[in-house]
């Protein structure tokens, strides 16, 4: 499993929460701003399409106007379709206003009888829809083309087709029948023109408007880059502003000049981003605010779980030690942290008592060590002595007659294999039986004593000294060559103990008999027997004497 630190859980924590928090709340005032931003900017446009519509209202009606009067002249009324009164009033009023391309007066027929500049004057305009409906009522028409008048009038600057707007009035004499139609074609730029002062008047209107003028269908009209587009026309019973295509869109119809059908609206629009432009400053400002707020919450986090956490790692840091028996393991006691301090206190606690517990077993396993050794001594001693007890007399210190019997039978085996002879001395004390009966038992156990230690010392350390039994010695002698041949280690003994003084008895006198091992035994009790013969002998010839077999 990733295990990450305290550090970075708080500060991933309180990071990414006041991250999430200030993104929620940048993202709700963003909204709310977004949607005033809309409201405020939509109203905005919804005024200047008033504005524009109303203006461009009252133009075309007073165009309208013009032309109905004009219509109504008494010499028309009289059937004078030619009287040069009319021609003059037209010329007044085209001089006067510029946005006029054309005026003339037409009979029922579509016969131009005359017409300012005379242009047209003759010619049919039975074909143009001007004068088709003004032979009915007035009329406002939707812009188009020139068709008859395109080749008499001077082009427009930009190589764009000239287009015109009609106006027409029906031309009624005394009696009230049709007798002809006065029409009057305006420049489409003089209508463009009004909608653009309209929309652009302000100083302060909002930037990226653009102003269009639709027809009832919801074509566009104007401008001329946009012209033939749909718009979607707004419907609703109380003009406002609509949002699609990337546009916020007001749209106002233009009040109609009375008796015609046109029927235009003014919308004037403006791209979303720049409209909402504002708000999304706004939203983006609230983000930056959030991420810097982000930052420093992980950071203020990250210190406070460093105050949390470096205690913490300094108690793991010294368990460490404590495990690893290295010494100078300190655990912090005091901590502005409650649990901090009281979870160091504990582990103190704890390793104090782990610690003495492991004193305590230690000084526990050393004393143990100390009382093994001592038994182990005690043991190796009593098993020394149970060794020696087994082997060595009791009384004087010698090999026991146990031992003797297994050192013969191993030395008459070895001297068979090698045929190297042994010699084996029997000593006996001489009339013992009077020194006991004389001195006393004990007394006689010292002379044995004293016996025995005479005999050691008279010989070699690897020569074999046993007691054979009562007051009777054995020496096993392994070396027999000279100096130091049997009969004068025998006679060496018998000297030694005539010439000692014995305590509280004076002298006493010892018979040795000495007899040598033969390769040709059988077994070693031959030589016993030999030694024991001359150890007879030795008494009979009376004591106190070495006897050996003579060779
Ligand atoms: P001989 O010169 O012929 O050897 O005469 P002897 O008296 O030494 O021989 P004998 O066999 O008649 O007597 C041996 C005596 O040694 C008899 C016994 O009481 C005595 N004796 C044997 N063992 C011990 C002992 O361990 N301590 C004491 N004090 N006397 C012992
Ligand atoms: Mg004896
Ligand atoms: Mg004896």
């Amino acid at each position: 499993m990733f295990k990450a630190s305290l550090r970075s859980h708080l500060t991933l924590w309180f990071g990414g929460l006041s991250l999430l928090t200030l993104l929620s709340v940048g993202f709700y005032f963003g909204h709310i701003a977004t949607e005033q931003m809309k409201q405020a900017s939509g109203n905005a446009l919804l005024n200047t399409a008033r504005a524009a519509a109303t203006l461009l209202g009252e133009q075309l009606r007073e165009r309208q106007l013009e032309v109905y009067l004009l219509s109504r002249a008494p010499h028309l009324e009289r059937g004078d379709l030619d009287n040069p009164n009319i021609l003059k009033s037209m010329q007044l009023r085209t001089q006067a206003r510029t946005e006029y391309a054309w005026m003339g007066v037409t009979d029922a027929e579509g016969q131009v009888h005359q017409a300012v500049n005379n242009l047209l004057v003759g010619q049919s305009v039975q074909k143009r829809p001007w004068f088709q409906v003004g032979l009915r009522r007035q009329y406002t028409g939707d812009p188009h083309e020139a068709v008859l008048l395109a080749k008499l009038l001077p082009g427009l600057p930009n190589g764009e087709p000239l287009r015109f707007i009609d106006f027409a009035a029906p031309i009624h004499n005394a009696e009230g029948k049709v007798i002809g139609v006065l029409g009057a074609h305006a420049h489409w730029s003089w209508v463009t023109r009004i909608v653009e002062s309209a929309a652009f008047s302000h100083k302060n209107s909002a930037p990226d408007i653009q102003a269009l003028i639709v027809d009832h269908d919801g074509k566009v009209l104007y401008p001329e880059a946009l012209m033939g587009q749909q718009m979607a026309v707004n419907d609703s019973v109380t003009p406002g502003w609509t949002t699609g295509n990337g546009y916020l869109t007001s749209m106002v119809s233009v009040p109609t000049p009375s008796g015609t059908a046109l029927s235009w609206s003014i919308a004037i629009r403006q791209p979303l981003e720049t409209a909402l432009q504002p708000a999304r400053l706004l939203q983006y400002e609230l983000l930056l605010l959030g991420v810097f707020a982000a930052v420093v919450f992980g950071l203020v986090a990250y210190y406070l779980a460093l105050y949390l956490s470096r205690p913490i790692e300094q108690l793991a840091r010294s368990a460490k030690q404590v495990q690893n028996n290295q010494p100078g393991a300190r655990f912090q006691l005091q901590h502005p942290v409650l649990e901090i301090a009281q979870l160091g206190q504990s582990i103190d606690a704890m390793t104090q008592s782990l610690l003495r517990k492991e004193r305590e077993l230690q000084e526990a396993n050393a004393s143990l060590e100390a009382t093994v050794a001592q038994r182990t001594a005690a043991l190796t001693q009593a098993n020394a002595e149970l060794l020696s007890l087994a082997t060595h007399d009791g009384l004087t210190g010698v090999y026991n007659r146990r031992r003797f019997d297994e050192k013969i039978a191993e030395y008459s085996l070895l001297s068979r294999r090698t045929g190297r002879p042994f010699a084996l001395l029997l000593i006996d004390a001489d009339h013992f039986k009077r020194i006991n009966d004389t001195h006393g038992h004990a007394v006689g156990d010292d002379v044995l004593q004293q016996l025995a230690q005479l005999i050691q010392r008279n010989v070699r350390t690897t020569d074999f000294v046993a007691r054979y039994g009562g007051e009777e010695f054995a020496v096993l002698l392994p070396e027999v060559a000279h100096p130091d041949t049997p009969e004068v280690v025998a006679e060496k003994i018998r000297a030694a103990v005539a010439q000692a003084h014995f305590q509280g008895v004076g002298q006493v006198t010892v018979s040795i008999g000495l007899g040598l091992a033969d390769p040709a035994d059988n077994n070693h009790t031959a030589l016993i027997k030999r030694s024991d013969q001359q150890l007879y002998q030795a008494k009979a010839a009376g004591r106190n004497q070495v006897a050996c077999h003579a060779h």
